[in-house]
C-alpha cells in the first residue's frame, strides 16, 4: 500500500513538470539550456535551438540579457500583426507571432529579446535601437538591419524572410566598417554609445547620426516615400558607410597595422563595388552612393579615382534607372 502512493506521487510530480532534471535545482539556479526548455510549449524547439545555436557559435558573447529576459518572455499567438508576422514588446517582454508554424520570424524576435535591457533612468535599450516612450527613439532602423542580419547569417537554415532588405545591407556596410566580432558583441550588449564612438573614429558624430536617422526614415516611411527624398536619404547613407570603410583602411595602413597590399587591396575591391553598386527599392532601381561627391571627398584623403561618374542620368534630378 505504502508502495503504491509513493509510485503514484511520483508519476504526478513527472507529469507536472516534464522532465527529472527540475528535481535537483530550483528554477532560479537553472543554466540559461535548461530555462529555455520551459519558455513555450509550442514554440520550445526554436527557443532551445537558439540558445544553443548562439551559444555554440558565440562563446564569447555576453549573455547577460539574454540570461535576464528568458526567464519573464512570453510567447504568445495573434490572429495578425499590421505589416508584420511576428514582434517583440519589450515593455511587457512579450514576443507576438501570427501562426503557430511561422518558424522563421521567431529567431528575429528572439534576437530582439536577447539584446534588450531597461535603464535605470527608463530607457529601452534594444540592440542598436534606445527607446523612451513620447521622448526617444533613435536606431531602429539600424537595430532592425542588423537583427535580420544575424538572423540570415545564424538561422538561415531554419527559413528566414530576408525583410528589410535595404536596411540589412546598409547594417553590413557599418559592421564592414567596425569588424564583425566587436559588432556582434556591441549588439547583444546594447550599446549604440560605443558602436558611435568606434565609428567616429573615422567620420564625424553629425554624419554618424544623420546615418542613424536616415536609416530610421527607411523603416518607418514603408511605402509612403517621396521617391526623390528616397534617393538623397540612400545616396547620402552609401557615401556615409562606403567613404567612412575608405578612410578607416587608409588611418589603419597610415598607423601600419595593415599592410600596404592589403590597403590596395580592400581599397581597389571598395571601388569596384562602388561602382556597380545599386540599391532597388519596390523594382526601382538607382546609383546607391552619389559617385561624383564620392569622387571629390576620396580626393580630400589622397585617393584619386579615375572615371567615377554617374553613369545613368535620365534627367537632372533623380537618376533613375528602370528596369
Ligand atoms: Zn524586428
Amino acid at each position: 500500500m505504502e508502495n503504491l502512493l509513493i509510485n503514484k506521487c511520483n508519476i504526478i510530480i513527472r507529469r507536472n513538470l516534464e522532465s527529472n532534471f527540475i528535481f535537483k535545482k530550483n528554477y532560479g539556479e537553472l543554466a540559461l539550456d535548461e530555462k529555455a526548455y520551459f519558455v513555450s510549449r509550442r514554440y520550445r524547439e526554436a527557443v532551445v535551438l537558439f540558445v544553443k545555436r548562439m551559444k555554440d557559435v558565440k562563446p564569447r558573447f555576453y549573455f547577460k540579457n539574454l540570461e535576464k529576459n528568458i526567464e519573464i518572455l512570453r510567447i504568445k499567438n495573434k490572429l495578425f500583426l499590421v505589416n508584420s508576422i511576428g514582434n517583440y514588446n519589450c515593455i511587457d517582454n512579450v514576443i507576438s507571432m501570427v501562426l503557430k508554424h511561422c518558424f522563421s520570424s521567431i529567431y528575429h524576435e528572439l534576437m530582439h529579446m536577447a539584446s534588450f535591457y531597461l535603464t535605470d533612468d527608463g530607457i529601452y535599450m534594444i540592440g542598436f535601437r534606445q527607446f523612451r516612450p513620447f521622448l526617444l527613439d533613435i536606431g531602429g532602423g539600424l537595430n532592425e538591419g542588423y537583427t535580420e542580419l544575424l538572423t540570415e547569417r545564424y538561422f538561415f537554415d531554419q527559413g528566414v524572410d530576408y525583410t528589410y532588405k535595404c536596411l540589412v545591407n546598409f547594417a553590413k556596410d557599418i559592421e564592414s566598417i567596425v569588424g564583425k566580432d566587436k559588432m556582434e558583441e556591441l549588439y547583444f550588449n546594447s550599446d549604440l554609445y560605443n558602436l558611435k564612438e568606434d565609428i567616429i573614429k573615422d567620420c564625424s558624430e553629425e554624419e554618424f547620426m544623420q546615418f542613424l536617422n536616415d536609416s530610421d526614415w527607411f523603416l518607418v516611411k514603408g511605402k509612403n516615400y517621396d521617391f526623390s527624398e528616397l534617393i538623397e536619404r540612400a545616396q547620402r547613407m552609401g557615401n556615409f558607410v562606403y567613404l567612412t570603410y575608405l578612410k578607416r583602411q587608409n588611418r589603419l595602413f597610415l598607423d601600419d597595422e595593415i599592410s600596404v597590399d592589403e590597403y590596395e587591396n580592400r581599397l581597389a575591391e571598395t571601388i569596384t563595388k562602388i561602382d556597380k553598386l545599386y540599391f532597388d527599392f519596390d523594382g526601382k532601381v538607382f546609383w546607391k552612393c552619389n559617385k561624383k561627391k564620392m569622387s571629390e571627398e576620396l580626393l580630400k584623403i589622397g585617393i584619386e579615382v579615375s572615371g567615377f561618374e554617374d553613369e545613368i542620368l535620365e534627367d537632372d534630378k533623380t537618376m533613375v534607372k528602370k528596369n
